[in-house]
């Protein structure tokens, strides 16, 4: 079995992130950890972090760091993540979420964070084409519907459009990912923990420049 990674992958809302995430969490054969995904759940199950979350998300808005590290650190603690590894999808996204995750870590260190660098306007027409399975996640488009429409070819749920993929939330979860996200580049490169990576192009293309980047991340100096 392969030696497993810890790693994070930044990048704007539509850069295709949750989908190159699932594929490297097979790939590397360790957990997923989307913190979009958890307080999603949360919000269908009436949870009192759901709760608290749904208008936050829906606006595109951030929500308070400690909750969500708080959340982040519970799942960290999991067995199969300490030994294995994870791939962190959605978090951190601001420098205090980073600084916390750095200390939780300690004194294993991440691998590498890898930012898939997409431009603007393809983020928007992904997002505005974006659809996906309330059950399972699995992403879908409008240029790449499910056989059947609006019902997934994985497990059946209903494919619905993300409440928060609307223009309005989508223009405050781009100006949120410039003003608070964006910095952390600066911050895994100062730490020679950073790779970017084109993530313009057909998905396998995608995966593989990863892929590439993490390997050569992963060779002795
Ligand atoms: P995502 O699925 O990663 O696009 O996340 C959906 C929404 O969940 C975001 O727009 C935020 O409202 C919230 N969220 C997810 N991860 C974080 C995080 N690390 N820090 C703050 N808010 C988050």
């Amino acid at each position: 079995m392969n030696q497993g990674v810890r790693l994070v992958v930044l990048g704007k809302q539509g850069s295709g992130k949750g989908t190159q995430c699932v594929r490297l969490s097979h790939h590397y054969a360790v957990p997923h950890i989307s913190t979009g995904d958890m307080l999603r759940a949360n919000v269908s199950q009436g949870t009192e972090l759901g709760l608290l979350a749904k208008s936050i998300m829906d606006a595109g808005n951030l929500l308070p760091d400690t909750i969500i590290m708080d959340m982040v650190g519970e799942r960290l603690k999991e067995r199969n993540v300490s030994a294995r590894g994870f791939i962190l999808d959605g978090c951190p996204r601001t420098i205090f979420q980073a600084e916390l995750l750095e200390s939780m870590l300690a004194p294993k260190v991440l691998d590498l964070a890898v930012l898939l660098d997409v431009p603007t306007e393809l983020v928007l027409d992904r997002i505005a084409s974006r659809r996906v399975c309330s059950d399972c996640g699995t992403i879908y488009s409008t240029h790449k519907p499910p056989v059947v429409p609006g019902i997934c070819n994985t497990c059946g749920g209903a494919v619905l459009q993300r409440k928060d993929d609307t223009v309005e939330s989508v223009q405050v979860r781009l100006a949120a990912f410039e003003a608070e996200t964006a910095p952390l580049i600066d911050w895994y490169g100062e730490r020679g923990l950073l790779a970017t990576v084109n993530g313009d192009g057909p998905e396998d293309d995608v995966m593989e420049r990863i892929i590439a980047a993490i390997e050569a991340a992963r060779q002795p100096q």
